[in-house]
């Protein structure tokens, strides 16, 4: 499989596209088409997760040298559990499909797991001609522990992130300053925006970029939107032996990049029924599917922070997709949520279902029952996507429910260990002392 920017006709090899991140031209890359799948896999047992992944990841990696080590990046990749767990009472019956099982607990946990897994196999092999790689990445909290866990020790490969310094919640700082070996976290005095322009300048400075072999990780790269189809195809296959029907998915979304592998995951042919985008206040796609006129705009800080994202990157790829206006909205619906919504929709899950969920999940269960669901027994199905666990944003959820989250072991076991870090001013001179 060859991969393609989304605005040119230039391709490339699937190493190629992982290591690169963006596209020379600015665009994203997607693959040449998405196959359709054959053989069972999409109408057959959902078995698992892992087989599953190696599977339907097949095609895509058709012609890569990594072709023969997918299925141990697969085993790497997805080694913790995914789960549907039904919420029901006597008028409803819905499901959260759990996505935060894993290290970090979060869904981010397995683009970052596949990736670290597809880099250090690239770095290492012969076929590379580069030698060691530095990842830089820029975080507002979720992703910068994610590819700090998942990168550890892994061989041929430094991580250094940075994050605003004062700027994400205590668990979040320690999740990202515990690893030590070959990954370095450092606060920079300033915000988010701040660590953003620093990967940037870094980048762009071609002697930097070059001697340390630069790479990023970050959400628009194809190598981590590919394994999140997975969890998709096996939720749907699942759902639909359970309950007879295509469920439908609810998916908060931010950047866009776990939601669009859903629409990659139809296209391959799994059972999947709407589809609801759940947006925050940050209301960039839901404007656009109504309007037609795609805006983007500066974010706006609201209760579900990780979908605080005012420019959502992946559109590019569902428009490039879907094409115009008009196909779009046969793909994706959308729906937001204001932070008094959330607050809302936490509270009256616990008390309704006896359930805890994350800001994120919140928003996306105002927008299932905004869009109608969910359904009784044997009529649809819905599945909201949980993105984190509640205990990552206890400064929240606990007072709206008025009771703690135990944490859950990955994470508590992280929380044990030991962190220290460095605070650098937010200048190209500070950053180049720690590559
Ligand atoms: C990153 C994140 C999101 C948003 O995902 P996108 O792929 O950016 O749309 C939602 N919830 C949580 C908990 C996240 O960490």
């Amino acid at each position: 499989m060859r991969y393609f920017s989304t605005r040119g006709d230039e391709a490339v090899a699937l190493e190629q596209a992982i290591m690169s991140g963006t596209a020379p031209d600015g665009g994203l890359f997607v693959p040449a088409e998405i196959p359709t799948m054959v053989d069972g896999v999409a109408d057959g047992e959902a078995g698992a997760i892992n087989v599953l992944a190696s599977q339907m990841l097949a095609p895509f990696f058709d012609g890569s040298y990594l072709e023969d080590e997918l299925p141990a990046i697969c085993d790497e990749a997805f080694n913790f559990a995914v789960e549907l767990r039904a919420v029901e009472d006597a008028d409803e019956y819905w499901s959260l499909l759990e996505l935060f099982h894993g290290p970090t607990a979060a869904f981010k946990d397995f683009g970052a797991r596949f990736l670290a897994a597809c880099m250090s196999r690239i770095v290492t092999s012969p076929a590379y001609a580069r030698g060691p790689a530095t990842i830089l990445v820029a975080t507002s909290g979720d992703t910068g522990g994610a590819v700090a866990a998942a990168f550890h020790r892994q061989p041929g490969i430094r991580v250094i992130v940075l994050y605003p310094d004062g700027r994400v919640s205590t668990r979040q700082e320690h999740q990202l300053t515990c690893w030590g070996d070959n990954v370095t976290s450092l606060a920079v005095r300033g915000e988010f925006d701040d660590c953003q322009n620093l990967v940037k300048a870094a980048f762009a400075d071609r002697d930097i970029a070059r001697r340390y072999n630069l790479c990023s990780a970050n959400s628009i790269n194809v190598g981590r939107l590919l394994p999140q189809t997975v969890y998709y195809a096996w939720a749907a296959l699942t759902s639909r032996r359970n309950h007879g029907v295509d469920p439908n998915f609810v998916v908060p979304t931010g950047n866009l990049g776990n939601a669009f592998a859903c629409v990659w995951a139809r296209r391959m042919g799994f059972p999947v029924g709407r589809l609801i985008l759940a947006t925050n206040a940050n209301r960039t796609i839901p404007a656009f599917i109504s309007s037609g006129n795609w805006e983007p705009r500066p974010s706006i800080a609201t209760l579900a922070s990780a979908m605080d994202v005012g420019n959502p990157s992946n559109m590019e790829r569902l428009r490039d997709l879907a094409g115009g206006h008009a196909e779009v909205v046969q793909e994706v619906e959308a729906i937001s949520a204001d932070d008094a919504q959330i607050r809302r929709m936490i509270s009256d899950t616990w008390e309704r279902h006896g359930v805890a969920v994350c800001p994120h999940t919140a928003a996306g269960i105002h927008a299932m029952r905004e869009a109608g669901g969910p359904g009784s027994r044997g009529r649809d199905h819905w599945i909201v996507v949980a993105t984190a666990h509640p205990a990552k944003f206890e400064a929240i959820v606990e007072p709206a429910i008025g009771s703690s989250v135990p944490l859950p072991p990955s994470l508590a076991e992280i929380l044990g260990w030991d962190a220290s870090h460095d605070t650098i001013a937010p200048s190209l001179d500070a950053l180049r002392a720690y590559l």
